[in-house]
């Protein structure tokens, strides 16, 4: 009934395309307005500051912390902080626009204690082996590195029932489509 009922809140195990699930309703649904985190990681190429992330330093994201900027952060993979700012969130919600935020379970998890009335959003991949040929797939990983992130998908697919939907993702525009239908917005703008 609240215009916070249209915050959708998008997650899953890692490699599991949550990336290009948002990528496709970013190129697709221009009204569904993304949350762009504040992160310490550096920026990947074509990656565009205040757009895909804000790119901050250690000193900046321990400010937005301090101030109480952020809805949400968490440390991702063991590495890098990644965080939503809150303002933004807030309003997006309050002009009425229908708003997704990709974030890890840590973050989602954090987001449910402070906003239970948002949507979660569980995006899961058609099968176990699907999942480890995805990640192996990247080829960017040591194989420590992966058997690391391997570990952390499995417990990540293990939280699944804690979510209000889930989304299987075989097809990356149908997983983007079902997830802009949760979003309530029109399938074509005006
Ligand atoms: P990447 O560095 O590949 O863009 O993102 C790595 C991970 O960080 C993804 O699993 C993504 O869901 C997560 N992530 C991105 N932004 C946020 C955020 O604001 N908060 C949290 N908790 N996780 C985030």
């Amino acid at each position: 009934m609240s215009s916070t009922n249209r915050l959708v809140v998008l997650a899953g195990p890692t490699a599991v395309g949550k990336g290009t699930v948002v990528a496709d309703v970013r190129g697709s649904h221009p009204e569904v307005w993304l949350s762009a985190s504040a992160t310490t990681r550096a920026p990947r190429p074509g990656e565009v500051d205040g757009e895909h992330y804000l790119f901050v330093d250690d000193a900046e994201f321990d400010r937005m912390i301090v101030a109480g900027d952020l809805l949400e952060w968490a440390v991702v993979h063991g590495r890098h902080r990644y965080g939503t700012p809150r303002g933004p969130v807030e309003a997006a919600l309050a002009s009425g626009r229908p708003a997704l935020l990709e974030i890890d379970l840590q973050g989602a998890r954090q987001v449910k204690a402070a906003m239970p009335e948002a949507l979660f959003v569980f995006l899961k991949p058609p099968s176990w082996d699907e999942l480890v040929r995805r990640l192996v797939g990247r080829g960017t990983e040591t194989e420590a590195e992966r058997e690391r992130r391997l570990e952390t998908a499995r417990q990540e697919l293990a939280a699944e029932s804690e979510f209000d939907v889930t989304i299987v993702n075989r097809e990356v525009h149908a997983a983007a489509e079902q997830l802009v239908e949760l979003l309530g917005s029109p399938t074509s703008q005006p």
